[in-house]
């Protein structure tokens, strides 16, 4: 591409990037689309010659723009939000621009030293210890996947590394313990370790969603009894469906004492730690082995950035660390090579836009921001309670409201669950807001998590009053 052609499209796709970000009241969260609409309007076969930029440009309005879901509009509410903020904008194209690969200190010294240098000022803002080393990966079911490896690689009279796990008679059986609330991807790594769906322990909970340390105590006691080798705890800070904060400063003490990895899934929740009077949800993680926060949820970073902080680098290291002739250096004894310590060779320049994102902002406009969320989030929680047709399904220590109708006239739990399923997927249907759903105890609950960078007070109270009309509308039809 000629430098004049880029120019003159660059300018062009800026423009269209700039009045896009300043005119979502002009688009729908949600897109009006049935699978497979738009692969049928796509060729089948690529093309054989080159297109001119500008149909291929064309084609986002007419084709991409009808079929997207727009994670950056303020009146997303679902799952948890992942916003992309200007600066995280523009540093990912210049990302694409410089494209090193930062897998050694020598094939980009400014992406491996930035990369340390945004993870430690991340780290102060978190208010985690000195001795916690960060690395940046693309999600947190990776980060948990290399904690996870490091817990096992530290059990070193198994030598791991060296003997591998199938066949091994000797070896005793392993196993890792969460919540039940604990995400998915804690057991995806313990399928891809090798430690099976039985070497996933379950913890229950307490009235409020919360790890009970006295049943992990008790889990532990039992299996080491029955021959089973205790390897980690993950313990959440902000579980996915709720928000609930495992009690980590008892969990740490259980894991001290038992000689057993902690690890704290903080993918969410960890973000509001850099709020003066929220740094209590991160209470004694500085005893954690290790923690991933995602600065791509919560800290207004694009997609993908996830963090993984540890207090041993070198068990990761030992886990991971296989270097290749051709990737020597001069420099390997005195510099941080991040390709050591973990499963990725090429590595994105991901720190660029985490720099970006927390110069812009700075420490405090972060925090008015992450605080507005959950001042908003407890107004909507007020509004919730107040309302005799709605009933709250859990605390909202955050930013997310978890949910649903309850009209008095209706006291059968599965009706409840079909009037909920359907408001939901009214509420959706309207294009206007977008909230997703879980399942507390058999109840299904509508979750409202409010995070976006653009989001304001006026598009949670949209999101309220169209969940009222909504299920005034549900019970006129009945
Ligand atoms: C979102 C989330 C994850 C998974 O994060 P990805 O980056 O999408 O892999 C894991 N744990 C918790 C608590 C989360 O909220």
């Amino acid at each position: 591409m000629p430098p004049e052609e880029f120019r003159r499209y660059g300018h062009q796709l800026i423009d269209w990037i700039a009045d896009f970000l300043s005119s979502y009241d002009a688009h729908r969260v949600l897109p009006a689309i049935n699978p497979g609409e738009l692969r049928a309007q796509l060729p089948q076969a690529p093309p054989q010659t080159g297109e001119p930029m500008h149909d291929i440009l064309a084609d986002i309005d007419r084709l991409i723009m009808p079929a997207m879901t727009h994670w950056n509009h303020p009146e997303f509410f679902a799952y948890f939000v992942s916003s992309g903020s200007g600066p995280g904008i523009l540093a990912e194209m210049l990302s694409a621009t410089l494209n090193p690969n930062a897998m050694l200190w020598k094939s980009c010294p400014a992406a491996t030293e930035l990369e340390q240098v945004t993870l430690d000022w991340l780290r102060q803002m978190l208010g985690l210890p000195e001795t916690f080393w960060g690395i940046m990966y693309d999600s947190a079911s990776i980060s948990i996947m290399h904690a996870l490896a490091a817990a096992r690689e530290q059990l070193n009279d198994l030598a791991m590394r060296e003997h591998g796990m199938a066949g091994r008679k000797e070896l005793p059986r392993l196993r890792v313990y969460a919540s039940e609330h604990v995400h998915s991807s804690f057991d995806k790594a313990a399928l891809i370790l090798g430690l099976g769906q039985a070497g996933v322990r379950k913890i229950a909970v307490d009235e409020q969603f919360r790890l009970r340390p006295e049943a992990l105590q008790h889990a532990l006691n039992e299996d080491r009894a029955a021959g089973w080798r205790p390897m980690c705890v993950t313990a959440t800070v902000g579980t996915t469906s709720i928000t609930s904060i495992d009690p980590v400063p008892a969990i740490a003490e259980i894991c001290k004492r038992e000689n057993v990895w902690l690890h704290v899934d903080a993918a969410y929740g960890g973000s509001a730690a850099l709020v003066p009077e929220l740094r209590w949800v991160l209470e004694g993680c500085e005893h954690a082995d290790s923690l991933v926060v995602n600065p791509h949820k919560w800290l207004f970073v694009p997609l993908d950035l996830s963090v993984l902080y540890t207090r041993k680098p070198e068990v990761l290291r030992r886990a991971f660390s296989l270097v290749a002739e051709y990737l020597r250096t001069a420099q390997d004894r005195e510099v941080e090579n991040f390709m050591d310590y973990g499963i990725p060779l090429g590595r994105r320049f991901r720190a660029l836009k985490l720099w970006f994102v927390l110069r812009y902002f700075g420490w405090e406009g972060l925090a008015v921001r992450l605080r507005e969320h959950v001042r908003l989030a407890q107004q909507l929680a007020g509004w919730v309670d107040a309302h005799p047709e709605f009933e709250r399904m859990a605390p909202t220590p955050l930013s997310l409201v978890c949910f649903r109708a309850h009209p008095a006239h209706v006291q059968n739990e599965e009706e409840l669950n079909r009037l909920n399923e359907s408001l939901l997927e009214a509420v959706n249907n309207t294009r206007e807001v977008f909230l997703s759903h879980t399942k507390l105890n058999g109840r299904f609950v509508l979750r409202c998590a409010i995070g976006g960078v653009r989001t304001e007070e006026r598009h949670v109270r949209k999101a309220w009053e169209i969940v009222q009309k909504q299920l005034a509308r549900l019970l006129a039809l009945k």
